[in-house]
């Protein structure tokens, strides 16, 4: 049975100081709620900045929220001015890592060898990378709603010896910060044909992992996207900035 995973995606907001509060109320509202993230994990993904900080915290008050990065360099070290090592993440407490968000896609020119390259760099340095995957507006117009995030799916994961752990989020462009959300239905109907590109390419136990969901949702709207069983967990932007929203999230059941 695979655990669902709630992931919330800062992007770039909140100080280390703002970090630390969120964190700490966060913990607390589902400690109050008696969350059993045995039953479903809660991961964040601060800013670079403020993971010293929310590492701290979350070792010194023994919170079971999990720590992810937002990105990581495809190289190991060396003279890459403004990039950071999967190494450094690791050594933070790093747990997980997103890679090819549709932002860096977009605005950072990500292409599918990049998002492949940094797939290897988070299995070398001990992270599970967070594939991100989805069509844009125009792409589901021309070509469908699964064809863009299979691809991009089976080609972060082509081309490794053997493949570690993943997840892959899948978010559609067009939903992302919108406030259009895809449909419950949508969401599992690409989940599937992700799962069976999965399973096809790379094997039954790759096709276990488990694939989320991203693109506006909120606490009101969660429980549809879990309820079908396809989709394990989703991916959360704005609505993973307000401790009890999120709280609510992480508590769909
Ligand atoms: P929103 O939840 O703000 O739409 O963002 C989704 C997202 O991009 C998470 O990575």
């Amino acid at each position: 049975k695979r655990i669902p995973l709630i992931a919330g995606n800062w992007k770039m907001n909140l100080d280390h100081l703002q970090a630390i509060a969120l964190v700490q109320k966060l913990s607390w509202t589902l400690s109050d709620a008696g969350h059993e993230y045995s039953s479903a994990e809660v991961a964040v993904f601060p800013p670079f900045t403020d993971l010293r900080s929310v590492q701290t915290l979350i070792e010194a008050e023994k919170f079971e929220v999990v720590l992810g990065a937002q990105d990581l360099s495809k190289h190991d070290s060396g003279a890459f001015t403004g990039e950071i090592s999967g190494a450094f993440l690791s050594k933070l407490g790093c747990k997980f890592v997103l890679i090819g968000h549709s932002e860096r896609r977009q605005y950072h020119s990500e292409t599918d060898e990049t998002v492949q390259a940094k797939v290897a760099a988070a299995w070398k340095h001990g992270l599970v990378p967070i594939i991100c995957v989805g069509e844009t507006l125009e792409e589901l117009e021309t070509q469908g709603q699964a064809a863009v995030p299979v691809a991009q799916t089976i080609a972060a994961l082509s081309g490794h010896e053997t493949l570690g752990e993943f997840v892959i989020a899948y978010e559609p462009v067009w939903a992302i910060g919108t406030g259009k959300v895809a449909t419950p239905l949508e969401a599992e109907s690409v989940a599937k044909a992700i799962r069976a590109a999965i399973t096809e390419n790379f094997g039954a136990e790759s096709g276990q992992s488990r694939i989320l969901y991203g693109g506006s949702v909120k606490a009101n709207n969660v429980a549809g996207f879990l309820a079908s069983g396809e989709v394990d967990g989703v991916l959360v932007g704005g609505a993973s900035l307000d401790a009890e929203e999120f709280a609510g999230i992480a508590r769909f059941q």
